[in-house]
């Protein structure tokens, strides 16, 4: 079985490099106006906008607001034939003040890149393209709501690129490219005020709860995991030293190599916080807001897209070697269809992440010519999956038994 494939799989690369090569001017000065003019988390207007009405310009059929989110899109070329449907991931939300500082201002561009690249083979392929503009990736998880929607529903395939300092590649076996679950929880304690010298025996000190808290999640280090991580702080520890503290809250990030093991370690935390609760006479209110699936990248098409990122001169190596202690939403995006992320180097020296490096190597000529490559690369990779029909069926098939592949 093909694709209906006409032209020379060469060839057609060929033109998908001249196509965005061609509009390299264009497609930094999107990416530039988005770097100059950063909009947090679900305040995206002006970038996803300014995207959309591109990608519509480029030929797609754009649905925004998408998933009932104002600032998610999804943006779709269809080649009217069989075939599979690969999706890129545009995230385009910064930092609050940073600005964009995880270069995500590259990673919106990358979009609109691989949309004028795809274009200009589509009608010798099969299968449908669709660029999905992902909003607030730094801690709002919009990639989680728009999974809730069903946005992932008929995708068989999901690509990204994101900087990784000074390093570049994809993921090509285990456990490069995966990353922590997380879990944000907050934590408030209710207690009775009391004077705290006069009638301290009338009081319920909340305070201690929350203190408990840390102490007894201290306790627990030394039992957890190499990869876990439990880091917060204390968000209200009481108004007045001389009234027992009525009212505490605590903010924790916990994190684990993958979501299974993170609900235990979630389920540990929770309980150290009723005990605290239970300790000092408070009572407590557990609330969990996003979670955080692990990333479990596709190595099957990793390593088409490291094929693809050294063919077009991606600069850099070693990208995405072991597992980062870092956290996506995309991981969520990850269990459910096969996923990947090529990493690719804005700067010749190693630089800090969330960062002013990273700001000002977002908007290099370097950073920029980088860009070029990597989204180059993903659009050749997206093209991949389209034309091999047993690429998308080896995906699928590492997907399905990723567990018992790579989790012992
Ligand atoms: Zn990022």
């Amino acid at each position: 079985m093909s694709f209906g494939m006409s032209a020379d799989k060469t060839a057609l690369k060929e033109r998908i490099r001249v196509a965005i090569n061609s509009e390299r001017d264009h497609l930094v000065e999107v990416a530039e106006t988005i770097r100059v003019n950063p909009e947090i988390g679900y305040q995206e207007q002006m970038a996803s906008q300014l995207l959309a009405d591109h990608l519509v310009e480029t030929g797609f059929d754009v649905e925004k607001p998408y998933c009932e989110l104002e600032t998610a899109f999804r943006a779709t070329l269809r080649s009217g034939r069989p075939g599979p449907t690969v999706a890129v991931l545009a995230e385009y939300d910064a930092l609050e003040g940073i600005g964009h500082g995880c270069g995500h201002n590259l990673i919106a561009g990358s979009g609109l890149a691989t949309a004028i690249g795809m274009k200009a083979v589509m009608d010798q392929i099969g299968g449908t393209f669709v660029v999905m503009g992902t909003p607030a990736e730094e801690g709002g998880g919009g990639k989680i709501k728009m999974l809730d929607k069903g946005a992932f529903d008929d995708v068989d395939a999901a690509l990204m690129i994101h900087h990784a300092g000074n390093k570049s590649g994809a993921p090509a076996a285990w456990p490069d490219g995966t990353c922590l679950a997380v879990s944000h929880i907050e934590y408030e304690f209710f207690g009775k005020p009391s004077h705290a010298a006069n009638d301290p025996y009338n009081g319920v000190n909340a305070l201690n709860a929350v203190i408990k808290l840390f102490t007894g999640i201290d306790a627990l280090r030394q039992h957890i995991y190499m990869e876990d991580r439990i880091h917060g702080i204390i968000t209200h520890g009481g108004d007045a030293a001389n009234v027992t503290p009525k009212y505490t809250s605590a903010r924790m990030y916990v994190r684990a190599a993958s979501r299974d093991h993170l609900y235990d370690l979630v389920g540990q935390v929770n309980n150290i916080a009723r005990g605290a609760a239970l300790m000092t006479g408070c009572e407590v209110k557990i609330e969990e807001d996003n979670t955080c699936y692990d990333m479990r990248p596709s190595y099957v098409i990793g390593a088409k897209y490291q094929a693809n990122a050294e063919a077009v001169g991606l600069w850099g190596s070693g990208g995405r070697e072991g597992r980062g202690m870092h956290s996506t939403d995309f991981g969520n995006v990850s269990y459910k269809v096969p996923s990947v992320t090529l990493g690719f180097a804005i700067s010749h020296d190693a630089i800090p992440g969330h960062s002013q490096e990273v700001v000002d190597a977002s908007g290099s000529d370097f950073g920029y010519d980088q860009f070029i490559k990597a989204a180059t690369a993903q659009a050749m990779t997206a093209f991949d999956i389209l034309t091999d029909p047993t690429l998308s069926m080896q995906a699928w098939d590492e997907h399905r038994n990723w567990s018992e592949r790579y989790e012992q």
